[in-house]
């Protein structure tokens, strides 16, 4: 039995650019709980928008998070033996397991979102309270994460299940040309996953660094669009089209590029990110009946992807140290790491939970 505090410490965002830290009494541990003591947490994009006035519709306070890892300190008597004192862990997003959509196994489009989200608890606060120094939790919403990977990367592990449902929903296959258009954080994941799956990866983009960068990691076909009409570039690197396309960048220019780049027959092009402001897609449908080309849209992850996610990190197929800033900040210094991580064309800022 470990030797557990009186209080846990977290973090929450009080107002717009106003974070601060609070208190709450240790829960009392139930048969299929976990606790876990908190190594490190991710800034997201949501949490420093949030920071910043841009999310003010979500509500405050709000004590959010979930980009975490942490170690697994004790369990309740029933909890599965998949999750052993000492293992890191991560937090998945699951449904509410009882609904028709997640009966069917797609559990990200839970229809029953009585006591998730539904508003703020009994103290008030939003959110599960993750940027803390422990955390109790369900075992139905913790994941292990192989213990040789650093806290910081195994936080990946929601953007990167994200990215294995968009893969499985394009249905990549083995020895296919994958396009990636942008070679962003995103786009990046994209394109290791799609190479797990058994693609030739392409990668366009007109960033020098991102272009470095996809290069650096060992990725051949690397197309610099600035410098090369990456259409074309595409069509030859393929003789005559990709069989997918993935565009990492939600814009008008991506969407035109990627639908130009698919194969003559059964081309399938995926649209993985939403773009502000909206980007436009024209497409000429009697031509999508013709070719047989498929249009699909992805958002989020089912448990499955999150497993799998899990999996990919662990195994060092899926490698993201290259999106983390390499700043980070003590929970005390919350505010300071929320203003790091709103400051335009940073990484992700990492929060450190073991030292309150
Ligand atoms: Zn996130
Ligand atoms: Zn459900």
């Amino acid at each position: 039995m470990a030797q557990l505090p009186d209080k846990i410490t977290f973090g929450a965002i009080m107002e717009p650019k106003v974070a601060e830290l609070h208190q709450y009494d240790f829960p009392v541990v139930g048969p299929e709980d976990v606790v876990i003591k908190m190594l490190t947490n991710n800034i997201c994009t949501t949490d420093y928008q949030h920071w910043a006035g841009l999310r003010n519709h979500q509500g405050f306070p709000m004590a959010g998070g979930h980009e975490w890892a942490g170690i697994i300190v004790d369990k309740g008597k029933d909890v599965i033996s998949d999750l052993e004192i000492g293992m890191q862990v991560g937090l998945m997003s699951n449904g509410c397991g009882m609904c028709f959509n997640c009966r069917h196994g797609r559990t990200s489009d839970c229809t029953n979102t009585k006591g998730r989200n539904a508003g703020p608890g009994p103290d008030g606060f939003r959110g599960n309270k993750c940027f803390a120094n422990y955390l109790v939790f369900n075992q139905n919403r913790i994941l292990h994460i192989s213990n040789d990977i650093p806290p910081a990367q195994a936080g990946f592990l929601e953007p990167v299940a994200t990215v294995v449902r968009g893969i499985k929903k394009v249905n990549v296959k083995p020895m296919e040309d994958v396009v990636i258009i942008g070679a962003g954080t995103m786009g990046l994941v994209n394109a290791q996953v799609a190479k797990a799956w058994g693609a030739r990866v392409i990668i366009t983009e007109i960033d020098p660094k991102k272009l470095e960068r996809a290069r650096s990691m060992g990725f051949a076909d690397v197309v610099d669009a600035k410098a090369n009409d990456p259409v074309e570039a595409v069509k030859d690197l393929t003789g005559g089209g990709a069989d997918c396309v993935i565009a990492a960048v939600g814009a008008t220019i991506a969407y035109k590029q990627g639908y130009q780049m698919l194969k003559p027959l059964r081309g399938r092009l995926s649209l993985f990110p939403a773009g502000f402001p909206k980007p436009e897609l024209q497409v000429d449908p009697n031509e999508l009946h013709y070719r047989k080309i498929e249009i699909i849209g992805t958002i989020g992850a089912d448990t499955v992807d999150f497993v799998d996610s899990a999996t990919l990190i662990s195994k060092r197929l899926v490698d993201c140290s290259y999106s983390l800033e390499g700043a980070v900040f003590p929970l005390r210094d919350l505010q300071k790491a929320y203003e790091l991580a709103a400051t335009p064309g940073t990484y992700r800022v990492t929060v450190d939970l073991q030292g309150v």
